[in-house]
């Protein structure tokens, strides 16, 4: 294990307890999915494992097995929210790797023939747009 320890006052555990808010978009016992407030593209979704771990490289296998199923299922409503051509789905371990925020989540972010993405935490979206972008995506996983 190379792994730092995890700390449990990154921004990601205090939404996760409700310290401060997101536009979720899903939930179970395992999972939550909120919007990215710097998109990459509009519908960009985070999909967090409720079980504290930094990233890939100290996450507990079924943790993963239970996130994965919801990023699949997040990528689809996307997909159809968004009516985009394709669905990119990434995650980061460690800063070198470009992680910035240390529990772990993956990206699921709807993608159209020949626009460019946006940078990386780049450009902080409106709050009404993500509340609307949030509404068309818990539509579909109604
Ligand atoms: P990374 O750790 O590099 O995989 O990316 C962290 C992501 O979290 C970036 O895409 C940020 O835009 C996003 N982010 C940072 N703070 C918040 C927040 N309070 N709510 C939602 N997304 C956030």
């Amino acid at each position: 294990m190379t792994s730092a320890a995890y700390d449990d006052n990154n921004i990601f555990a205090k939404i996760l307890r409700g310290e401060i808010p997101s536009h979720r978009v899903y939930e179970d016992d395992h999972t939550v999915a909120f919007m990215d407030v710097m998109p990459q593209a509009p519908g960009h979704v985070l999909v967090v494992p409720k079980a504290p771990s930094r990233n890939i490289l100290d996450a507990d296998p079924a943790a993963l097995s239970q996130a994965i199923a919801v990023v699949q299922k997040i990528a689809n409503a996307v997909q159809d929210a968004f009516d985009a051509d394709g669905v990119f789905v990434c995650q980061f371990n460690e800063p070198a790797a470009g992680q910035t925020v240390f529990h772990l989540h993956f990206h699921v972010i709807p993608r159209h023939d020949g626009v460019a993405l946006k940078p990386h935490s780049g450009t902080m979206e409106d709050g009404a747009v993500l509340a609307a972008n949030a509404e068309k995506i818990r539509a579909e996983l109604a």
